[in-house]
């Protein structure tokens, strides 16, 4: 039995997002969709909210479970006896952050956490949780970013923070 997580912030979950999930899902057997509580971040939605939208997002895959963490995820994927991390590559900006983190974790870990790298489908390409909360924000069209229950929250999230005040 093969699992893999794939961690991020999520905040919110993208249609870029979720073509990784589901791809990732189609190459293991079981992958933990993680969403990280980083204290360092202010985000717009909690974890709790982030988890719920993720949820409901991926309600149609039954190998798909949506958790959350603190922490480093080497630890967590220990924890969980994982050792296979998922992350999205949209554009070579990416790959540079992308690779010293896989190769800290994969040193950390004594080798037993590696990462997998799916890249973007291009119509993603452009996609990322904050174009769309910066649109979202001065109520622009989001319908080819997220799914419209998403958009929904994230206009009503604005509307309780002000538009326009986008972080
Ligand atoms: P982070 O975890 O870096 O705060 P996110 O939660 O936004 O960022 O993204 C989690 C993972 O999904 C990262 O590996 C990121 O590169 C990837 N990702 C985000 N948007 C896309 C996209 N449009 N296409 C492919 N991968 C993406």
């Amino acid at each position: 039995m093969k699992a893999a997580i794939y961690p991020g912030s999520f905040d919110p979950v993208t249609y870029g997002h979720l073509d990784i999930i589901r791809r990732a899902s189609e190459i293991f057997d079981e992958l933990t969709v993680s969403v990280l509580n980083n204290k360092t971040k202010t985000p717009l939605f909690s974890v709790e909210e982030r988890v719920k939208m993720l949820e409901e997002a991926t309600r149609d895959l039954p190998n798909v479970t949506i958790d959350s963490f603190s922490g480093l995820l080497i630890d967590y994927a220990a924890r969980k006896d994982i050792h296979v991390a998922i992350r999205g590559l949209r554009a070579i900006t990416d790959f540079e952050y992308e690779l010293q983190i896989a190769q800290t974790n994969r040193k950390f870990s004594d080798g037993k956490l590696d990462t997998v790298f799916l890249t973007t489908s291009l119509e993603y390409a452009y996609l990322s949780s904050s174009t769309v909360k910066e649109i979202a924000s001065f109520n622009g069209d989001i319908s080819e970013c997220v799914p419209d229950f998403v958009g929904r929250l994230l206009y009503e999230k604005y509307k309780e923070t002000g538009a326009g005040n986008e972080q």
